[in-house]
């Protein structure tokens, strides 16, 4: 599943290939993905519109439309985009004014296309937690403040902070040498402070190295990310911990597979 630094990623090659061009056609070929309005109105709505820019909210891609509306892509699990010819096993297609293809592609059709006059209003986005970019470590405490949810839960959740997934969650603590199984109330305010400027670099290094490329993800031409090398516990059960070489182990919280090393995180 993408996380912030693979959706930026896309759209900072989008902002390249683009924006400025217009929208000349469009092929459906699977209409599950389109959410909201009607098939028949997106399409006839979505052709002749200028793309004017690129936003990312969290996880979300907003396309800026001219005239007035806006395209909402949520990738969500297996969604990514592709840009040049028209490939096979697009979902949707959107032709551009270039003779370039915008190839929405998704495996599993979990992914939502919305085109919307406003995307202020929409319920998931109200809903949606700050960046942790946007936020001071004093903030961050102040959020942790009372919370009683499992450490690494909390971090994931997008109405708690907007961005996070089970990839940079993993990462994260283990950089800050926190349990992944502990609650967010347990931790000491030097473990707060830890926990921020972790999140904070990991995240960063991956927009970095353009994200990571676990499952379905690649880049805009199809490219995986840099960042899967560099991680240094996600997905690796049994293989030695990088700081202290013994192994590191699996468990489940909410859910979801988590690895770390219990000899370096407390
Ligand atoms: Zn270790």
């Amino acid at each position: 599943m993408p996380e912030l630094p693979e959706v930026a990623t896309i759209q900072k090659d989008l902002e390249k290939k683009v924006a400025g061009k217009k929208i000349v056609g469009l092929k459906i070929k699977k209409s599950r993905v389109i959410k909201e309005p009607s098939v028949a109105k997106f399409k006839k709505e979505i052709i002749g519109k200028k793309i004017e820019k690129i936003i990312r909210k969290g996880k979300l891609l907003i396309f800026k439309l001219q005239p007035g509306c806006f395209l909402i892509i949520h990738l969500r699990i297996t969604g990514w985009l592709r840009y040049g010819k028209e490939e096979p096993k697009a979902r949707v297609l959107f032709k551009i004014s270039d003779g370039n293809f915008l190839n929405y592609m998704d495996s599993r059709l979990l992914g939502h296309l919305r085109l919307r006059k406003e995307y202020k209003d929409l319920n998931f986005l109200q809903r949606l937690g700050p960046e942790i970019f946007q936020l001071t470590s004093n903030q961050f405490k102040q959020m942790l403040k009372r919370r009683k949810a499992n450490v690494k839960s909390l971090i994931m959740n997008q109405n708690f902070i907007a961005g996070v997934g089970n990839i940079y969650a993993q990462e994260a603590l283990f950089l800050a040498k926190i349990d992944p199984r502990r609650s967010a109330t347990s931790l000491t305010v030097k473990e707060k402070d830890k926990l921020y400027e972790k999140l904070k670099a990991v995240l960063a290094e991956a927009i970095k190295y353009r994200g990571s490329s676990v499952d379905s993800y690649r880049n805009l031409e199809g490219q995986a990310g840099g960042m899967e090398k560099r991680l240094k516990v996600y997905g690796k059960k049994n293989q030695p911990c990088p700081i202290c070489k013994k192994p590191l182990k699996k468990t489940t919280i909410a859910g979801r597979g988590t690895c770390f090393c219990p000899n370096c995180q407390k």
